[in-house]
């Protein structure tokens, strides 16, 4: 083994957004013996999975999966419904905002990206890495567009950058006070199953997802979730798919199987964390990441320290981006905590390089890991010199200690 973990004792925190922390449940799951992907066993696996993912994304439609990051999923979503040179609407939210529009360009596409303009006063931030989706703005750009030219609208549920979520109904009900045939696609990557998420009732036409953030699963399966609108676009869109191509794999399916071998070991994994999620509920499992996030919350104002989300209806549950004071490196800040505590916490990505730090608070946590990863960012903090107003562990301790657990059963040490 390669020495992974220089501390000798106790665990790691990985308290980034992403990869979260893998039960050991799951972890003890994948390393079943490899069966064979075109034997009689698979197909109960296949099946349960995609029937599992399907009540994940609340979707009646196909849910194809991926063996990549993603990033792959993404490029499916845009392969299978767009033709080279299609114009899309993308919106700026933050980092992956940024990645997907920019993979839009490289695939041929003309992507407009629609941003809030201006810069917060208080931070000296972009303000549109501060919001989420303004409805408005897109549903102005869509009246604009009178001859249809746009094909799809592309927004982050939850940008995992910044910890903003956005609104994905009202971007629905924009395209369609617009009177705008364009698809919604929407990249839900680090939001699902963690964050309430309604593929069918939301009228979108592909989510995309993926393995490493509130499925508690290592990196390397994703997801698209499809529309019957999605599909007939894609039987006429003329970009290059093979690979990614939802016709084969969707065929396949419904027997159980994959046109090529799917990531068994991962596979199990997936249907260990569905009974997981689907034996505690989603809505419960919604209620704990807000509780979780919350806390974290409470510490940071605590703190004294501005959130990076600048609207309190839009906060993620999933995680919280910290702004530190001006002339406060966070990166510096982030390799002291990892250095002393052993403790993993998000970078500032794209133009908050430096500037902030994230906390995540998805998957496999509680109360008391939480408890653990705030102390140890109280400690970096002090040590790091930061003035702060107050104590975020009190903040927080307050916090989890006045509001009681949701009433179902948590994922405590018996189902392990
Ligand atoms: C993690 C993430 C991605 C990228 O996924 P990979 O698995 O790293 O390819 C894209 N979008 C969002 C919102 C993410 O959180």
């Amino acid at each position: 083994m390669i020495a992974l973990n220089k501390h000798p004792s106790g665990r790691h925190f990985l308290q980034i957004p992403g990869p979260s922390p893998v039960p050991d449940r799951i972890l003890r799951a994948i390393s079943l013996p490899t069966i064979d992907h075109r034997g009689p066993e698979f197909a109960n696996l296949g099946t349960k999975v995609i029937a599992g993912m399907q009540q994940i994304f609340q979707t009646r439609h196909p849910v194809v999966v991926y063996p990549a990051s993603g990033t792959g999923a993404w490029e499916a979503a845009l392969a299978n419904v767009a033709s080279p040179g299609d114009a899309v609407l993308m919106y700026e939210t933050g980092h992956f905002a940024t990645l997907w529009n920019k993979m839009a360009l490289r695939l041929s596409l003309k992507p407009e990206f629609l941003a809030l303009e201006g810069i917060d006063d208080a931070t000296g931030l972009p303000r549109s890495w501060r919001h989420g989706v303004q409805a408005e703005l897109v549903e102005q750009r869509l009246r604009q567009d009178g001859s249809h030219r746009i094909k799809a609208v592309c927004v982050v549920h939850n940008e995992t950058s910044t910890g903003v979520t956005s609104d994905i109904a009202s971007v629905r009900r924009a395209i369609d006070a617009a009177g705008h045939p364009a698809l919604l696609m929407v990249d839900t990557i680090s939001g699902l199953a963690s964050a309430d998420f309604r593929h069918d009732e939301w009228g979108i036409d592909v989510s995309v997802s993926g393995s490493q953030k509130g499925l508690m699963l290592p990196p390397g399966i994703s997801f698209n979730a499809l529309s019957p609108k999605a599909i007939a676009a894609s039987k006429t869109a003329t970009l290059p798919k093979a690979f990614w191509a939802w016709d084969e794999i969707v065929e396949m399916n419904r027997t159980g199987y994959w046109p090529y071998t799917p990531n068994t070991n991962l596979l199990y994994g997936l249907s260990e964390a569905l009974d997981m999620l689907l034996e505690q509920g989603l809505p419960q499992v919604f209620a704990r990441h807000q509780r979780w996030a919350g806390g974290v919350r409470a510490a940071v104002r605590a703190w004294g320290l501005p959130t990076q989300c600048a609207d309190d209806r839009v906060h993620s549950p999933v995680l919280t981006g910290v702004v530190t004071p001006k002339g406060v490196d966070a990166d510096a800040l982030r390799r002291l905590i990892h250095d002393r505590f052993d403790l993993s916490l998000g970078a500032g990505l794209g133009k908050l390089k430096g500037r902030m730090f994230r906390i995540g608070h998805l998957g496999d946590c509680n109360d008391l890991t939480l408890m653990g990863a705030l102390a140890g960012v109280e400690m970096g903090l002090k040590l790091a010199g930061v003035p702060m107003a107050g104590s975020g562990v009190e903040a927080a301790m307050a916090h989890f200690a006045s509001e009681p657990q949701a009433s179902s059963q948590p994922q405590g040490h018996a189902s392990r």
